[in-house]
């Protein structure tokens, strides 16, 4: 199994708290406390975490990005495979270094005659690719929920590695 998260940028949890403090009027350093007995209350109460924004640089097997692609409030930006898949691959652009040897030589061999199509249709779902996702705390504690036992472990490790390099680990934890 192979995927690994760097967390480039973390922004907006000042913001999200003062934000916050508008409902009740409240001090703003009384805001940590209330956003941590709000975190996990669903249903509008935790909206401030759709204001603290996260960038990661990604790189995992594309049969994870298919997964990833399925969270629709968060962008993308990835590694051209045009580019990528015009330059002879090797077993370093798969998971775990895993291609079958007859596979790759094939792969090589429809991008050295530039048939581009036969690659795409051909390349195994085990073919690494980095993107940068920029996401919000909301949707990171959507994919907590729904992903801390996904029978992908690239889940699981997703959110372990993520969490540990957070600035407010706090606001997820009682997800986790
Ligand atoms: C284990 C597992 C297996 C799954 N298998 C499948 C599968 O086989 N096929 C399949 O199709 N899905 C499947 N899903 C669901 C799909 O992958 C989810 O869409 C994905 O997990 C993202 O979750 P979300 O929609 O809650 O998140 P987001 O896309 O981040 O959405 C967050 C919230 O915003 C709301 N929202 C997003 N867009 C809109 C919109 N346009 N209008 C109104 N509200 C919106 C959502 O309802 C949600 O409450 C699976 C999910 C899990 C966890």
């Amino acid at each position: 199994m192979q995927i690994t998260v760097t967390k480039l940028e973390e922004a907006g949890y000042e913001a999200a708290m003062l934000g916050l403090s508008l409902n009740k009027n409240q001090p703003i350093d009384k805001m940590s406390t209330v956003a941590n007995n709000l975190s996990d209350k669903d249903y509008g109460h935790n909206k401030f975490l759709e204001h603290i924004y996260v960038w990661l640089l990604i790189d995992a097997p594309r049969y994870f990005w298919v997964d990833a692609d399925t969270y629709r409030l968060s962008s993308k930006q990835s590694e051209s495979s045009t580019t990528v898949l015009s330059k002879e691959l090797t077993v370093n652009n798969f998971e775990d270094k895993y291609v079958l040897p007859e596979t790759l030589k094939i792969i090589n061999f429809c991008i050295n005659s530039k048939n581009y199509l036969e690659v795409k249709k051909i390349i195994p779902e085990g073919w690494m690719q980095k993107r940068e996702w920029c996401l919000n705390y909301k949707t990171l504690s959507n994919i907590i929920i729904q992903r801390k036992h996904h029978k992908l472990p690239h889940w699981p490790e997703f959110i372990k590695q993520t969490v540990s390099q957070l600035d407010h680990p706090e606001l997820l934890e009682k997800r986790l």
